[in-house]
């Protein structure tokens, strides 16, 4: 991927600028500026809505404080500036899924400034209410006012982003700091996370504080997955290399595009609004903040109340315990997962860690997957622990941890309880194994005499005969060693 481009007909350089505007829905109990329930997929239509949020003549906001603790979070996960003074602005339009004509949203005093992510500065997060949800069906269009007033946070990134991967790269380190923190589910697929992209090509190089500098920006939005944000990128990138290469004729206008999943096409969906056209106002119905003097907004307060970072945990997972990268993205991607881990990794030494990670991430992940009646809260980190120290210590096959670990997955227990009870534990107390060698050597005179001509491969032949008299109980390794040693 190339972020520079030389146009094939003209030879000229082009670079490419990309900024991202990213929303998503804060996960509250209420909405932003009532009581309603934070609840926008799973209710009938309209069932969490009130005076406020319907925005009736006469109604008055209140803000949500958990909200705007959410984004301030944020704000200092990423190492950001909190706003010791902000203010909430109207911005108005007029259209059936903001039922007050505007938007309460901050302007010129977001709570969050500067920063950064994966190497990309960020300009700014602000706090905002959601829009109602509007269905058009069988000629019809309906509104659902439940994500009416549902808490968004808006970041905006500085246009430094010079290809598609980064963008990618970037978004998804943002969902996952958001469901770490657990201010957000941050799900694609259901809009509570929204990616908006700007695009341009400019011949005049990187932006370096100047705009002149950027080309005609086309904005594309309405993109549901991360590979959607990476082709709608690569699809506007080409389009206006080749409208300025005159390849297409036309000409690139600021506008809002979507993402046609059938044709794979971005389309023109209407030009863009200017700030000017939203004549912006401070709110006056909401009072302004001045942060200094509500401590529990402070920066110290809110670091106390984040947990390990997805980045720094990443670092230390490698680090500390040299597992699989794919493996430690499992984990921060899976917290569930991430539980059993971190309990058990905790208990064992470094010749388990391997093993360990590999029975959770791929056995247990698998039963999970394939809708395995069971339960990932019945699976103690000590006991999947316990598993791999028997394991390690020849007492438990892979066969027999494999039957172990949906026995757990599926009513909970103890690893040593359920080995003994199932009769998983191999037998390797050797006296006892002598006697069944003896036996075996008694039957087999033949092999016996074949063996000791040279035919060493029938020493499998002997250790399958002695795990099916123990019933698949015995260790093969120790019944190799003793059929070497008694046959010679
Ligand atoms: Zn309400
Ligand atoms: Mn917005």
């Amino acid at each position: 991927m190339t972020d520079k481009i030389i146009g094939k007909i003209t030879g000229k350089e082009y670079f490419v600028t990309i900024g991202l505007e990213i929303h998503a829905e804060m996960k509250t109990k209420t909405k932003m500026f009532c009581s309603c329930k934070n609840d926008p997929f799973n209710s009938a239509p309209n069932t969490h809505i009130c005076p406020i949020c319907t925005g009736q003549p006469g109604t008055l906001p209140y803000v949500n404080k958990q909200a705007c603790k959410n984004v301030m979070k944020v704000g200092v996960a990423l190492g950001a500036d909190l706003a010791d003074f902000s203010e909430f602005d109207r911005k108005n339009y007029f259209y059936p899924d903001i039922p007050k004509a505007y938007q309460i949203s901050q302007y010129q005093y977001p709570l969050v400034s500067n920063g950064s992510l994966v190497g990309v500065d960020i300009t700014r997060i602000h706090m905002e209410e959601d829009t109602a949800t509007s269905i058009h069906k069988e000629g019809k269009s309906l509104v659902d006012y439940n994500r009416s007033s549902v808490p968004l946070m808006e970041l905006v990134t500085e246009p430094v982003i010079h290809d598609a991967e980064t963008a990618m790269k970037f978004a998804k380190e943002l969902q996952l700091l958001l469901r770490t923190l657990g201010v957000s589910d941050a799900n694609l697929e259901k809009g509570e996370m929204r990616i908006e992209a700007n695009i341009s090509l400019s011949e005049k190089g990187y932006f370096d504080g100047d705009f002149s500098k950027l080309g005609v920006k086309t904005e594309v939005k309405n993109l549901n997955s991360f590979k959607i944000v990476g082709q709608a990128i690569e699809f506007e990138i080409a389009r206006h290399l080749a409208i300025l290469e005159g390849e297409t004729k036309g000409e690139i206008v600021q506008e809002t595009r979507g993402w046609d999943e059938n044709k794979q096409r971005t389309f023109s969906q209407r030009t863009k609004e200017s700030a000017d056209d939203y004549r912006y106002f401070p709110d006056p119905d909401i009072p302004k903040y001045k942060f200094s003097e509500l401590p529990e907004f402070s920066k110290e307060e809110l670091q106390k109340e984040l947990p390990e970072l997805p980045w720094i945990k990443r670092e230390r997972y490698i680090k500390d315990y040299g597992i699989q990268v794919d493996d430690v993205e499992f984990y921060l991607n899976n917290l569930q997962f991430d539980r059993i881990f971190s309990e058990a990794v905790k208990i064992l030494e470094k010749d388990g860690y391997k093993k360990l990670s590999n029975y959770i991430s791929t056995d247990l992940a698998g039963l999970e997957k394939n809708d395995e009646m069971g339960n990932l809260e019945n699976i103690k980190g000590v006991e999947i622990a316990e598993m791999v120290k028997m394991i390690l210590g020849g007492e438990l096959s892979s066969r027999g941890a494999k039957d172990l670990l949906l026995e757990m997955y599926k009513n909970g227990g103890g690893a040593k309880d359920i080995a003994e009870k199932k009769g998983l534990i191999q037998k390797s107390d050797e006296g006892q194994l002598k006697k069944i060698i003896e036996e075996i050597i008694e039957a087999n005179p033949k092999q016996v005499e074949d063996y000791k001509k040279g035919e060493e491969k029938l020493l499998q032949y002997f250790v399958g005969q002695g795990m099916k008299a123990t019933q698949g109980s015995a260790n093969p390794g120790i019944l190799a060693k003793l059929f070497k040693e008694m046959l010679n």
